[in-house]
């Protein structure tokens, strides 16, 4: 498979290959750093990586920070596994969405014949997963999906929060550190009213800021757009952004002179999880959503990027913010 981030640039179009070029470079040196340094382990397969012990200590503690940060929500906490089922999947829309971002399990249900045919394959080299059959199972491409289908049909009327963290999978092989197919959320979600949801992402958004900065980060809050499939999905993206439906924190990974990169998410769903689940708040009216996400592998890769691959020479603000 061909890794490429960077849509083909025209000939001419000099300046833009070069600092593509130079995006690509600082990125494979961000990563060497991180392998040299054993802070991640190449598992043979971009953007899946084995963590150490170093990333473990200021990602528990990124996790920490976070959670205290959202203390006073007093949020239900949920975990649920890697996997959903694909009944739930379909709720969400997600492969109307992201098709290219979603990935599902398949497992083994033929008798000995098909069993000998997969291994003669196999034995042939050739690639051997058509014999398996899809297994109703979808890899969970963000944290919260699981809770809206757990939550009946009504929520009272100042709603409820959940705090929420797991594994998200998507399918974008990519040689940028900052880019993982497997990675984790943690994520406060509310569902409430269309007041109370908007409440929940506009009214944290300054304490989410004001944390992330304290981990000596240089943080913009913008508007964002999700990368919708297709050209419907330009219009989807358009609309995210004119209707302000979501925020990113992102920090400057790469230096000034590039796209600086996500490290968390603040996103109103208006009434899209309310309406798909059939959800509503105790007034009879369709429930209103809203999620905060921490990028918690991105965060935690963004502080080795600013700080040096090794926590104790970090200045002290930081260590203490991150109480490391
Ligand atoms: P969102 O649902 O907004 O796309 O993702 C929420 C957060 O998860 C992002 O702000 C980011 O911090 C993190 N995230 C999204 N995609 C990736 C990815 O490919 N790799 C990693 N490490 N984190 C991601
Ligand atoms: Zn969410």
């Amino acid at each position: 498979m061909t890794i490429t981030e960077h849509p083909t640039t025209a000939p001419a179009d000099t300046a833009v290959a070069d600092s593509a070029a130079a995006l690509d470079a600082a990125r494979a040196a961000l990563r060497a750093r991180l392998l040299a340094d054993g802070v991640l382990i190449d598992l043979g397969s971009p953007g899946l990586y084995g963590r150490t012990g170093v990333f473990e200590r200021v990602y528990t503690a990124v996790d920490a920070a976070a959670v205290r940060s959202q203390h006073d929500l007093d949020a239900e906490v949920l975990r649920f596994p890697p996997v959903e089922p694909l009944a739930a999947f379909e709720r969400t829309d997600y492969i109307a969405s992201f098709p290219d971002l979603a990935a599902s399990i398949s497992g083994f249900t033929g008798d000995d014949r098909t069993h000998r045919a997969l291994l003669a394959a196999r034995e042939r080299g050739e690639r051997w997963e058509s014999f398996l059959q899809p297994a109703d199972l979808m890899l969970t491409p963000a944290v919260c999906h699981p809770v809206y289908g757990l939550v009946g049909d009504t929520v009272p009327q100042e709603g409820r929060s959940f705090d929420i963290v797991g594994d998200s999978f998507r399918r974008e092989p990519s040689l940028d550190p900052m880019r993982l197919q497997a990675f984790h959320m943690h994520e406060f979600v509310h569902i409430g009213t269309p007041a109370s949801a908007e409440a929940h992402r506009d009214g944290r958004i300054p304490m989410m800021r004001a944390l992330l900065e304290s981990f000596g980060l240089a943080i913009d809050v913008v508007p964002a757009n999700d990368p919708f499939f297709g050209r419907v999905g330009q219009m989807l993206a358009r609309n995210q952004v004119e209707q302000s439906l979501k925020f990113e924190f992102v920090t400057p990974v790469y230096g000034p002179d590039h796209e600086p990169t996500a490290i968390s998410s603040a996103n109103l769903h208006e009434d899209h999880f309310g309406t798909s689940f059939g959800i509503r708040t105790a007034d009879g009216a369709v429930a209103h959503s809203a999620c905060l996400a921490f990028g918690l592998e991105r965060i935690t890769i963004a502080l080795f990027a600013a700080h040096g691959t090794d926590p104790d020479t970090w200045p002290t603000e930081v260590r203490t913010a991150l109480a490391l």
